[in-house]
């Protein structure tokens, strides 16, 4: 495929931890007809290795294993609107009347929340503890990692913390730290990653059908927007074109 069919697209992170990677230089397409082959066996346990497989064939100018989970989200949302549709309905009850009401957001207007122009990783923190540590935003490769150590462990909480310090020592020999160490320095490292949520803000506004006033409503996230099934499908794409 030619690169005509590729678009400039502003990553929330700005491309700030991608090295030299220069904004401009990042290009992407909307999905294609072979990609629902790979979109059509997402679920919830293997969304960044699938997605990665996508990916590489979906954006140019970055390394799709770098790319951070803002971004990830922001591309999610940005191919469901370029690809199938930009608008969403989501039900919820709006907080003026009180009406149990079918919200209508469109995924084109959603605010987006950026990276700051000054950050730079590794990020220097002191942990509640006095522990000086330096910290780094997740990215698909730390959360493919996290997954695979899932399937032999509990879970992923502190193997995410760990992966996210830039640290000598070994992952394991991170995690036991963190595990023998305070709670609170463990809740220090997760809010990093909140403090620098970058990608889109799914607290979403629309207009109430019912009084007309503008409300907000959080759309969650629906495997859906990635490849739509079911209702979604049929609600989009099941009415045959009339004339
Ligand atoms: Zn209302």
């Amino acid at each position: 495929m030619g690169l005509e069919n590729f678009l400039s697209i502003n990553l929330p992170s700005k491309c700030l931890v991608y090295g030299d990677t220069k904004p401009e230089d990042v290009k992407i397409r909307a999905y294609q007809g072979r990609d629902e082959v790979y979109l059509s066996e997402i679920n919830p346990t293997n969304l960044e290795l699938k997605f990665l497989t996508i990916l590489k064939d979906l954006i140019t100018g970055v390394n799709p294993r770098d790319i951070t989970i803002g971004d990830l989200q922001y591309i999610i949302v940005w191919e469901y609107a370029k690809s199938y549709t930009n608008i969403v309905k989501v039900l919820t009850k709006c907080s003026y009347c009180m009406s149990e009401v079918e919200a209508i957001v469109d995924f084109g207007e959603l605010d987006i929340i950026m990276l700051p122009d000054d950050f730079k990783q590794p990020y220097e923190k002191v942990l509640p503890s006095d522990r000086k540590i330096n910290l780094r935003l997740l990215n698909i490769n730390d959360e493919i990692d996290a997954q695979k150590f899932e399937e032999k462990n509990d879970n992923g909480v502190l193997f995410r913390c760990a992966r996210s310090m830039v640290d000598s020592d070994d992952i394991l020999t991170r995690i036991e730290k963190l595990s023998s160490g305070p709670i609170n320095d463990v809740a220090a490292i997760r809010s990093f990653q909140e403090e620098f949520y970058h990608g889109p803000n799914m607290n979403a506004k629309f207009i109430c059908p019912k009084c007309g006033k503008e409300d907000h409503v959080l759309v969650p996230f629906r495997f859906d927007y990635i490849y739509p099934r079911g209702e979604g499908l049929t609600r989009y794409f099941g009415k045959g074109i009339s004339t």
